[in-house]
């Protein structure tokens, strides 16, 4: 078996590396800039638009949708330069509702949106939690309600980014609440800039992040914005999922992460020995790298499944529960390396590697509840995966 890739794909490698040291308007190896900050979402958004510009962002849709047509290993290489520096390239569009437009989507949604995805021209937020409903997301009460040719959209929608200029959410309402609760719920696409009956409001998190709670009070939100079929959103809402739960940027993250803390282990010396000599401390990361290495195959095949017009499910999943605990335990790693100096903020002149291990290690615990917590995700591997009966 060769998991090499093929060399046009290393020579684009060489292209994306160059096109971001001569253009990225930030030092990508000193800050990390969070594309929902007020003050940094500009600079990602300009960028985002020169990569849209090139095709880069959705290479591997068909090009009457903004894309090159290009293969899914292409689109890994791209995705997994752009999470090495930390660039966030990515969006809920690019990932999630692209995909599922061109699965569920009707021919004027696809035209409508799919092009200002692939030129990063639309922020979207997810409107899935509520604040009665996570886990448990089919028990969600947001009402929609069929008038004339709207629904009329009344409910809250919680730990979203619509705070971050967002301009539409991508949302599951109940339409029938008589059904079943699984049946009776539709998918819609529903806009926020300037809509009447929508407040968002921001959560502050214990990282440096706020997340959106959007209260919406007889919204109108046009019957053409429903996909998928009526009361039939559920599926709709779970294909998603496993596209938002896959991803090739932990590993490619953790990769860099792993590098700056090996070098931090050459450079600095506890009670008067390198870092790099504790034997431990050598164990730790080494174990670190096989973890890193393990999920980089597994965010493959999911890559290669897509590459197949299959819809990955068990295997999102564990790529999505061992990648955000294999980062969780990597952050953690680098704060113990680090001593009481790596509980520093960013800001802090005395915090090693800017903070940016600190922030990225509170951040990491959101990360393993964010689009369903791990022990949802082992739920799923246990019932689809190995075929055990439901709890
Ligand atoms: C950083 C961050 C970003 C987020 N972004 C979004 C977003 O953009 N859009 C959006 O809609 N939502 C978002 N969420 C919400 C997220 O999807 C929910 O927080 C998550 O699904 C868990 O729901 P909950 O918080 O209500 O916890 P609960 O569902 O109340 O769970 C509490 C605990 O019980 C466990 N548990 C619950 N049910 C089971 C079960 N059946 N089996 C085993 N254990 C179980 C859970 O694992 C958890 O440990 C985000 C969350 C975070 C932290």
């Amino acid at each position: 078996m060769d998991f090499r890739f093929e060399s046009v794909d290393e020579d684009f490698r060489s292209e994306i590396i160059d096109f971001v040291d001569k253009k990225l308007p930030w030092e990508w190896s000193q800050e990390d800039l969070d594309p929902e900050d007020e003050k940094d979402s500009v600079l990602v958004r300009q960028f985002k638009k020169q990569l849209g510009e090139k095709g880069w962002l959705t290479m591997a849709w068909p090009e009457e949708y903004g894309g090159q047509s290009a293969s899914h290993m292409r689109q890994v290489v791209f995705n997994e330069e752009m999470a090495y520096r930390g660039i966030p390239a990515g969006d809920a569009g690019i990932r999630m509702v692209g995909p599922i437009l061109m699965l569920y989507g009707t021919e004027e949604q696809k035209k409508e949106f799919l092009p200002k995805i692939a030129g990063a021209e639309i922020n979207w937020s997810q409107g899935y939690s509520e604040p009665d409903s996570g886990s448990d997301l089919a028990s969600l009460q947001t009402r929609a309600v069929e008038d004339g040719d709207d629904f009329v959209v009344t409910g809250s929608k919680i730990w979203n980014s619509a705070h971050a200029d967002s301009d539409w959410m991508f949302m599951l309402a109940r339409t029938d609440p008589d059904a079943p609760k699984h049946r009776g719920i539709s998918f819609l696409l529903t806009e926020l800039d300037g809509t009447e009956g929508v407040t968002v409001e921001k959560i502050p998190m214990m990282w440096d992040a706020y997340r959106g709670l959007v209260t919406f009070d007889n919204v109108r939100v046009p019957k053409k914005n429903l996909v998928g079929e009526q009361d039939r959103g559920w599926y709709v809402g779970a294909a998603l999922l496993d596209f938002e739960r896959s991803g090739v940027d932990r590993p490619a993250r953790a990769k860099r992460v792993l590098e700056d803390l090996v070098e931090f282990c050459k450079e600095n010396k506890k009670n008067g020995r390198l870092l790099a000599d504790n034997p431990v401390i050598k164990n730790e990361l080494s174990q670190l790298a096989v973890q890193i290495e393990a999920v980089r195959l597994m965010c493959y095949n999911v890559a290669w499944m897509q590459s197949q017009d299959m819809i990955p499910n068990k295997e999102a999943s564990i790529t999505k529960a061992y990648g955000t605990e294999m980062l969780n335990r990597l952050y953690g790693l680098g704060v113990k390396i680090m001593g009481p100096f790596g509980q520093l903020d960013p800001g802090s002149k005395w915090a090693p590697l800017s903070g940016r291990i600190e922030n990225a290690y509170l951040r990491s615990f959101g990360g393993m509840v964010a689009a369903g917590t791990s022990e949802i995700q082992r739920n799923v591997i246990a019932t689809r995966g190995l075929g055990l009966p439901r709890g």
